[in-house]
């Protein structure tokens, strides 16, 4: 047994250390205010899931399917059961209009899904948009004291590795995988939206098709971002890309205490980035014309 003071044990860290360090060179995996940004060699996964098997932890998701979008369900919850925080507790909610239209899938063992209803709406603006308000009823009806973390997804999109511990934090984003020159990120640039971020600022481009982290941080978050976009509404301003504005707006302000890469929500017609090692969720090819109400 070595003490912690020999060499010996110093020697270990270092080369544990290095190694570590020098499995991804080629991708920014921290950010500068010392957030990790998690890409496929970063992490130790059985390492992590043990940490997380003691804490006995919960993770709900939520995925909306208004309309058409239904369609999409089936695929994204069959390859969730299979792939998002397999052996965890994990609790689906479904927010849908088409209450008959859900499918049936065989969820494994500790996994729940629970389907709620909501209104149907002729403008996918407003669909996309309401998602926060309807999240932060959630958690403050529901999930405030028995779930630990959430992650709030887009339905149109399929699970295709592992989606697990690696990626749980107190605020967690992920980088939008058709985003990377700062000078051209699509933030709201009116400074009469709440959603401003001015040239120069921002951090990362980040999806609205992804994010999560504790259920008190992600509350605070629906909360603000729901608070935002309606006091824009009052004032006749709609931010350019809805709530995914409000969302880059917040995470500048607020930073994410973990980021993930662009793995964590790739898009099927994009080709794969030679960085990019493992693909573990993407967005499927849709028409809009067909699937969206207006
Ligand atoms: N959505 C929905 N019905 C609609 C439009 C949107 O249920 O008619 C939900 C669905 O969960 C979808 C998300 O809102 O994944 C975001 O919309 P979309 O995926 O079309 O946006 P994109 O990813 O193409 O920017
Ligand atoms: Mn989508």
């Amino acid at each position: 047994v070595r003490s912690r003071n020999s060499p010996g044990f110093m020697l270990v860290t270092v080369t544990e250390v290095g190694l570590l360090l020098s499995l991804r060179t080629d991708v920014v995996t921290v950010t500068p205010w010392l957030a990790p940004v998690v890409w496929e060699g970063t992490f130790n996964e059985l390492l992590l899931d043990s940490i997380y098997k003691k804490k006995n932890i919960t993770v709900a998701a939520t995925v909306f399917a208004v309309g058409k979008y239904i369609m999409f369900l089936k695929d994204f919850l069959e390859t969730a059961d299979k792939h998002f925080f397999a052996g965890f507790r994990v609790d689906f909610y479904v927010f849908t209009d088409r209450l008959n239209e859900v499918p049936k899938v065989n969820m494994a063992a500790g996994r729940t899904l629970t389907v709620r209803s909501v209104p149907s709406s002729n403008r996918w603006q407003e669909i996309s948009a309401r998602r926060m308000e309807l999240i932060q009823k959630l958690i403050e009806e529901t999930l405030q004291n028995h779930v630990d973390y959430i992650f709030c997804l887009d339905v149109d999109s399929k699970f295709h590795g592992r989606w697990g511990t690696e990626s749980l934090g107190g605020l967690v984003a992920v980088i939008h995988p058709g985003l990377d020159n700062r000078s051209r990120f699509p933030y709201e640039r009116r400074p009469a939206s709440r959603a401003y971020v001015a040239p120069g600022e921002g951090d990362f481009y980040y999806c609205g098709g992804a994010f999560g982290g504790l259920v008190q941080e992600v509350h605070q978050l629906a909360k603000t971002c729901r608070n935002n976009f309606e006091d824009d509404a009052k004032e006749g301003i709609e931010a350019a890309w809805q709530e995914e504005s409000h969302l880059n707006r917040y995470m500048w302000i607020n930073k994410p205490s973990k980021v993930l890469s662009p793995e964590y929500l790739w898009q099927d017609f994009k080709q794969r980035n030679p960085e990019v090692l493992l693909i573990r969720f993407s967005g499927v090819i849709k028409n809009y014309a067909n699937i969206r109400p207006n």
